[in-house]
Order: C-alpha cells, then structure tokens, then sequence
C-alpha cells in the first residue's frame, strides 16, 4: 500500500484547502468547536451543508449519479481530513452517510430520483428508527410492526433514543413485517413522513444536559407501499449493509489527529498548578503522546480500509476494530480535555448552544466551557452504532476467528 498521495491528489487536496479558507466562516468554526454533541446543531449543520450543496460537493461520499460526486475513498479521506483541521461543522450523517448510500444499493429508481436530490438539497431532514426499548444490542428483536392493508402499510410501535428526531421530518425505520418466520427474516425497511398524525417524539435529555436523542411513538402511522426500501423482508441485509457504514463510513482518525493537536495547544497554555506549562508535566505529555500514537495507528488502519475499498472489496468487519478503537480515543480525549482545564472545565452550563449570541458567559475560556459537556457526551460513543462490547464480539468472530 503506497502511503504517499500522489500529485493529482495533492492538487485536489489544495483545492478543498482552498474552499475551505474562503467559505467555512468563523462562525461556522467557532460552532463547530463548541458543539459538545455527537451531531451539529441544524443551524450550523445545514448551513455548511447548503455551502457544500451548491459547491456540488455535499454527496461527496456518493457514487456519481443523483449528485454524488463519485470521488474515490481517498479523495474522500482527504476531504474528511481537511474538514476536521478546518473544523467544519458534522454534516448531517444520517442522511448522508448512511440513508444515501443504502438508496444507491438497495432503492428502486423512484426511490433514488425522489429522494436523493431532497437529501442533497436539505429539503428532507432525516432520523433513524432502528432502536427500541427492547431492541438495541439485540436489534432483531425489534416489535415495531408494520401491516399491508391495501397499498400501505399501518405502523405500530415504538422507537428509542431515535437523534434529531425533533428535527426530522423523515425517519428511516425498521418494522417488523412478518412475526411467524426467524426473528431477522421478518423485518424490513421503512421510509416515513414524520409529518402526519399518529407520531410523536418526546425529548431525552442526556447527562450533560444536550437535547440530541428522543422517544418516538408511532400510532397507526401510514406508509404508501411503495416507500419500502428492497423487498419486504430484506430489511436485516440492509440493516447490516448500513450499520457497517455507520462503523467505518467515515474517517474517525483525522477528526481525532486535529483534536489533539488543539489540546496540545491548549495543554501549552495551562498551567501544571506549578506555575510551569502543562505540557512539560512528564505524566501528562506521555498520556497524551500515547493517545497520539493510537490514533495515528487508527489512521493507518483507516487508510488500509480505503485501500480495500478503492479495489472494490467492502468495508468488512474490520469497520467494527475502527468503531471501536475510535470510540476509546474520543473518550480518552475528551479525559485529557478535563485534565487541561481542571478546575475551569468542571462547569456545566445549561444554556445551549455554547455559541453565538444567547450563549452563557464562560467562567474561564470558551474551550473550558466546552470541557465538561464533551467529556459527558462522549461516553455515548461506545453505547450508539453498537456498544464496545457488541463489536469486541464481532471481531472475535469474524475478524479473529475465535
Ligand atoms: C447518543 C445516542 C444516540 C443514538 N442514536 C440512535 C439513533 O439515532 N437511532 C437508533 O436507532 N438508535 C440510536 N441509539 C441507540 C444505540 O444504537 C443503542 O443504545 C445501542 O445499540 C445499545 O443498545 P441499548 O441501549 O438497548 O443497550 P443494551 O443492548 O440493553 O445494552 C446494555 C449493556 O449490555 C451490553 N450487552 C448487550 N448485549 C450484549 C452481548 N450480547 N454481549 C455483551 N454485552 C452485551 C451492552 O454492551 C451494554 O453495555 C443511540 C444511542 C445513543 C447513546
């Protein structure tokens, strides 16, 4: 595997430098640094999307056709990388990143020639309907259930920890289909008008304080037959083909890489309680050279991934090892944030969003502020897209062969 970008490539990589330095405000930076969550704000999320969206560049994880863009896995590892050193707002992953790419596979033509422009555009906001308050390790033991009648389909049941929900007007959805096969053979995929009677969505609100997640009730919810996506029953392959997007899709290392080097930063500013710079502290700077050196590692890893993919082959199992050995990094860096801003990171305003003009006044720096909530938003990083302990069990499976 050739580990140096070739010319074109760094040509490219100029280009999308360049787009960003003239079109990512600091605004838009400055949100994207103090968004705590997993995902941006709509405010911030939207509008990068709308920039993007008229550069041509937001279906830059598609296929060409229907707007993608078609470029290859390291046209887009490149523009991943240079997004998060630009600190550009998340992008709204779940339509993008996930609903986008099952569409090209799996969706029939009217499908992909209605819904791929609207997902491009911002036009439809989506949400993902797979959890429920019994099914989320376990998720073929979903019981949300949808019945034919007629040329729709009636949906009952409920949906948990469903993000953005409050935002959406479109959620992707697993149903159960048919109760009297195996419990995977009966389940299938949903596309839902949010904006109709019989849902609701009532708000979580998470152990820092964030509204990201939501409970979502369906009553009698109508679904025209033609908006399920594959044949019915098809809906655990389709499952399986979007939750390995969902661990390995995108490029976690590069978003870590520029983290960390802003703690550096950071850690040269603050103080050891000394009087001396944090970062001269022994203890502190081996912790952070050794998160360092594992997300350079994960880079690598990522990189052999998209060597696999620019071949042809799919992701694999080994998106689990990425999920995985990304979800700790987050954690650890998150750790180490508190550790640099020690008695200045502990509060925990309220107050949301941390930017713009309603946002509280810091007790001590901005990045303080932000501390606290993203120390405990990131614990949610190896619960969702599968908890730590589901992909240890994967890669023992079949990636180790145990
Ligand atoms: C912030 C956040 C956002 C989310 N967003 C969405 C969303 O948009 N849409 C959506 O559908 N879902 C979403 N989820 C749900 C997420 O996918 C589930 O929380 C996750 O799959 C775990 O399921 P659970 O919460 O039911 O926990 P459980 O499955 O009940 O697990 C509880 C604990 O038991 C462990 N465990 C369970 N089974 C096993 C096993 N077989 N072997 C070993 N240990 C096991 C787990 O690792 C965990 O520690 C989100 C979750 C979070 C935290």
């Amino acid at each position: 595997m050739d580990m140096q970008f070739s010319a074109d490539q760094i040509a490219f990589r100029d280009e999308v430098r360049a787009f960003l330095d003239g079109h990512l405000s600091p605004r838009l930076r400055l949100g994207a640094r103090m968004t705590p969550t997993v995902f941006a704000e709509p405010d911030i999320g939207r509008e990068w999307q709308q920039i993007l969206y008229q550069r041509g560049w937001f279906g830059y994880c598609w296929p060409q056709g229907y707007g993608g863009t078609g470029w290859t896995p390291v046209q887009r590892y490149i523009f991943d990388k240079e997004c998060a050193l630009a600190h550009a707002p998340e992008l709204p992953a779940l339509s993008l990143k996930l609903l986008g790419p099952v569409l090209h596979r799996f969706g029939n033509e009217q499908q992909k020639q209605h819904y791929l422009p609207r997902i491009l555009s911002g036009e439809h906001y989506w949400c993902q309907g797979f959890s429920e308050p019994s099914a989320g390790s376990d998720l073929a033991n979903l019981k949300t259930r949808a019945v034919l009648d007629g040329d729709r389909w009636i949906v009952n049941g409920s949906k948990l920890w469903t993000t953005h929900a409050h935002f959406a007007d479109h959620m992707f959805c697993l149903v159960r289909t048919n109760p009297e096969v195996k419990a995977q053979a009966g389940v299938s995929f949903l596309l839902i008008d949010m904006k109709q009677p019989g849902i609701e969505v009532r708000p979580i609100r998470n152990i820092a304080g964030d509204h990201e997640v939501n409970a979502v009730f369906l009553d009698n919810v109508v679904v025209p037959a033609g908006d399920m996506v594959g044949e019915e029953g098809q809906g655990w392959t389709i499952a399986k083909f979007l939750l390995e997007n969902e661990r390995g899709g995108s490029c976690h290392a590069p978003v870590l890489l520029a983290q960390l080097a802003e703690l550096r930063r950071e850690a040269a500013d603050a103080s050891d309680g000394e009087g001396a710079p944090l970062i001269g502290d022994r203890s502190f700077a081996a912790a952070l050279a050794r998160v360092e050196f594992e997300a350079q590692a994960l880079e690598v890893t990522e990189l052999r991934i998209l060597a696999e993919i620019a071949q042809g082959r799919p992701p694999g199992p080994q998106t689990s090892l990425v999920k995985l050995i990304a979800s700790n990094l987050r954690q650890q860096i998150s750790s180490l944030g508190l550790r640099v801003f020690g008695y200045a990171g502990l509060q925990l305003q309220q107050q949301r969003p941390l930017y713009g003009d309603g946002a509280p006044q810091p007790v001590h720096s901005a990045a303080a502020m932000a501390a606290a909530p993203s120390y405990l938003n990131n614990r949610a990083w190896t619960i969702f897209g599968g908890s730590n302990e589901v992909q240890r069990t994967i890669i023992a499976r079949t990636v180790l062969g145990l």
